[in-house]
């Protein structure tokens, strides 16, 4: 199954093209592979792996990606090295379970991981896997929901998870991207020497977005002249209008706060590349895995849903970024459909690491299978018992709302953007029977068996800080 994300406008999907061509070389056909001729020798140490993880980034959002705003040059250079993967999907629209399905190869309804839970210690997560080979192992976190002690930390020699920033609307703490460069520069340098497995997590496009003077003013001279006004919620969620944590000020403005969003990746691309940049000052970049993905996207009203995430499973919450860059540097563009699962798989493969237990997920450098079936679940509390499930295969994609005993239906190669709803159209009444059964199955399939799900004991603080980041109602 392969299919194109549908870019914004027509410019979107001309600068992805031009972008395909350039960095594929190869005529515009996909998917291309190619080596680059000029490989270092290899230190005598094995691979780096650098894990970056950067919340609420839409893939069509990047420059890479076919966006019509500058929004990542740094991120887009590092795409030119790299494998770029056009259709990759998070496995949840909110942070922690869709984190931990990366960092363990399972898929939500396995690890039973939410932003209330406490991650178990019995998740074989990358951390754990790598050590025993010899790996150092060394995160810094910037979301409020891998604070110390709710299990993140299990595997990791360091885990720093100091926030002290604070953001506007919001009670709890961050670390802003320079701060996580800075904690990063510090870890690379002292295990420079050693293996080492880093995972970084940027917290910057996540509402409010408050950019920062310097890049507030970037993308404001191209919005559209004529304000598109919006409601204001009272509430986090952001159905029909602009979630209260939101609030920027008394401006409504539709194209407002897409410009400040824009501004955000922009903010946060700054330091990731002069994280990049230090890599290749160090002499690290060159023979390092680096990966980096976003744990979901962003509502920008499509399904009229505004600057937020958590409560649907649509592309635009589920269609992430992926750009793999192998040691030694494989480039190209592939239209694969891949998935958060493989993340794990690919790194062990490129360690040549077997896992003693079986993951879901495949190597992204091998070859992907075509019938893929890629599972997503929403779990955020923001109503009671309402969980949705989705399955994308064979160029379609069922979403079940159990609560009201609801499906849809979308064709992902006509309709990425999911308007139109086939699931009562005579046309597909056999498809909509065998992604029914095919979704259920899938469901029953618990490859963990975890057990009991431990949410720790969260105080009432704590409770009061979740809600403010949208996940708890
Ligand atoms: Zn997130």
């Amino acid at each position: 199954m392969k299919f194109n994300p549908a870019p914004e406008s027509g410019l979107s999907r001309r600068k992805m093209l031009k972008y395909c061509m350039s960095s594929s070389l190869a005529a515009g056909l996909a998917p291309v592979l190619w080596l680059s001729g000029c490989a270092r020798r290899r230190r005598a140490k094995g691979p780096d792996v650098i894990l970056i993880v950067i919340d609420t980034l839409r893939a069509d959002h990047l420059g890479c990606y076919g966006y019509f705003r500058n929004t990542s040059p740094g991120i887009d250079r590092f795409a030119a090295d790299s494998l770029l993967f056009e259709n990759c999907f998070s496995h949840a629209p909110s942070t922690s379970a869709s984190v931990a399905s990366i960092l363990s190869g399972f898929l939500p309804h396995e690890t039973r991981v939410t932003n209330k839970t406490v991650m178990s210690k019995k998740l074989r997560t990358l951390p754990l896997l790598l050590a025993p080979h010899g790996y150092r192992t060394a995160a810094v976190v910037s979301n409020y929901v891998f604070r110390e002690k709710r299990g993140w930390e299990t595997g990791f020699d360091v885990y720093d998870a100091q926030m002290k920033g604070r953001e506007l609307n919001r009670s709890i703490p961050e670390r802003i991207a320079e701060h996580t460069t800075d904690r990063a520069v510090k870890f690379l340098k002292k295990f420079r020497k050693e293996n080492l497995f880093l995972w970084l997590h940027y917290q910057d496009p996540h509402g409010p977005y408050t950019p920062g003077a310097e890049f507030a003013e970037l993308f404001k001279s191209n919005i559209e002249k004529k304000p598109r006004i919006l409601e204001l919620n009272e509430k986090s969620s952001g159905r029909g209008g602009i979630p209260q944590y939101q609030k920027l000020g008394e401006n409504r403005d539709f194209h407002h706060y897409v410009s400040q969003y824009d501004a955000e990746i922009r903010y946060a691309d700054r330091h990731i590349e002069r994280l990049f940049d230090i890599l290749k000052e160090l002499q690290l970049y060159s023979d390092s895995l680096i990966i980096f993905t976003a744990d979901h996207g962003e509502g920008m009203g499509e399904h009229d849903y505004y600057f937020a995430h958590g409560e649907y499973l649509y592309n635009t919450l589920t269609h992430v970024p992926l750009i793999v860059k192998y040691p030694g540097g494989s480039a190209g563009a592939k239209k694969d459909v891949v998935e958060h699962i493989d993340i794990a798989p690919t790194v062990l493969k490129a360690l040549n690491i077997t896992p003693a237990h079986n993951l879901r997920g495949c190597d992204l450098a091998g070859s992907i299978p075509a019938n893929r079936e890629i599972f997503a679940k929403m779990e955020t509390g923001m109503v009671k018992d309402n969980i949705k499930y989705s399955l994308l295969a064979d160029g379609f994609k069922i979403i079940n709302t159990p609560l009201y005993d609801r499906y849809e239906l979308y064709d992902m190669q006509k309709d990425f953007g999911e308007e139109n709803d086939l699931i009562n159209k005579t046309d597909y009444r056999q498809l909509r029977k065998d992604m029914k059964v095919r979704l259920e199955r899938l469901l029953q399939q618990d490859l963990l068996k975890l057990g009991k799900v431990n949410t720790g004991e969260l105080s009432e603080e704590e409770l009061k800080k979740l809600k403010t980041l949208g996940y708890v109602e």
